[in-house]
């Protein structure tokens, strides 16, 4: 048995992993079979990362956070979690691989998936002109023309936080009125860079290495045409990844999990929740690390509590850990 599994290798874990590696509790951390590092592997320069002036590519701040957390006694595994059973004092997580893992403490660190609109050059150009973070991406947009999708709140705040640094921005939406608060619409509607194109769609990204053009269809007069640009904001929502947890954890009418107050506590005792899956609001990696922090030392906090025999059976790492294969 551990005293700790993590579960997700995005800021948030290998956050939660350092502290709780380098407090002698020996985590355990899963970190998916094929998304190991999270959201920031999908990107090319994080400029607002603290420590690195020059910037950092995503990929390489995620490999530098898995060797700090390896340095210090993280053991790592890449699958993925199925299933989880969290409601006894010893937690048991299940393994893709078959391989069920139990500990005293659980954090999930499991993120939150930015929709796609489903094009095929979508992901090829993520990072060079698509992006899903104003907050994250709109500095490089100085002076370009730009487009943002949506229709929520989400895609007026990014619409008008980009006018700062864009010329232009167009806002695609698929209707001809927004699902945007009053006052987030007015604010739009009376910003002079910014220009709605109803009722459309966009159907195509081009771009050899950057993002050139979008190409759009109208949905009431099905009639297609080209649109010049630099840079595509896609903010159609996000989706909390939440499924091992239904039935266990209790969730935010935003669809995150439920924690008390600052805190990382769920509402079951030795489970914990941290980074985007936690944040409907901030959703940026410093903010995740962060959050990382805090459950680390919640559950360290927590295993502190229980009794002494529970602890010892836990206190020796993987050694307890159980080797079961599915069967056919
Ligand atoms: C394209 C892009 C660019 C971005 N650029 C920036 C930027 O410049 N600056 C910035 O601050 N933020 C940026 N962000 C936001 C930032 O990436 C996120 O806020 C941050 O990564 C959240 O960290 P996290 O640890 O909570 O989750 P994530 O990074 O999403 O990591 C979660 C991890 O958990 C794993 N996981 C999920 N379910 C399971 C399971 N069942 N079993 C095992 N593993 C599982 C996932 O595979 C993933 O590896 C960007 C996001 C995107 C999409």
């Amino acid at each position: 048995m551990r005293q700790i599994i993590i579960i997700g290798s995005g800021p948030a874990g290998y956050t939660a992993a350092i502290y709780a590696a380098r407090a002698n509790l020996k985590p355990l951390l899963i970190a998916s079979s094929v998304e190991a590092g999270g959201e920031l592997m999908n990107t090319t320069e994080v400029e607002n990362f603290p420590g690195f002036p020059e910037a950092v590519m995503g990929p390489d701040l995620m490999f530098k956070m898995q060797a700090q957390a390896e340095k210090f006694g993280t053991e790592i595994v890449l699958d993925d979690v199925v299933s989880v059973d969290l409601t006894g004092e010893v937690k048991k997580v299940t393994l893709g691989s078959g391989a069920v893992h139990e500990a005293l403490a659980v954090i999930f660190a499991t993120g939150s998936a930015y929709r796609k609109l489903g094009l095929a050059d979508e992901e090829r150009l993520s990072g060079h002109g698509v992006s899903w973070c104003a907050t994250c991406d709109g500095f490089f947009f100085r002076q370009r023309t730009i487009a943002v999708v949506g229709g929520g709140d989400s895609a007026m705040e990014e619409a008008t936080f980009l006018t700062r640094f864009a010329d232009k921005v167009y806002i695609i939406h698929r209707r001809d009125s927004l699902r945007a608060s009053k006052i987030m619409q007015e604010r739009a509607f009376a910003n002079e860079k910014i220009e709605f194109i109803w009722n459309s769609e966009v159907i195509g990204i081009g771009g050899d290495e950057q993002v050139q053009d979008v190409k759009l269809r109208n949905l009431v007069t099905g009639e297609e045409s080209e649109l010049h640009l630099q840079g595509l904001f896609i903010a159609i929502g996000n989706d909390p990844r939440v499924h091992l947890v239904h039935g266990q954890l209790d969730l935010t009418p935003e669809g995150t999990i439920a924690v008390d107050g600052r805190s990382s506590k769920t509402n079951l005792p030795g489970v914990f929740a941290a980074g985007d899956v936690i944040d409907p609001t901030y959703r940026q990696a410093v903010t995740a690390a962060a959050s990382g922090t805090v459950a680390a030392l919640d559950a360290e906090h927590y295993l502190t509590t229980l009794p002494q025999n529970l602890l010892d059976s836990a206190a020796d790492g993987a050694s307890g850990d159980l080797e079961l294969t599915t069967t056919a």
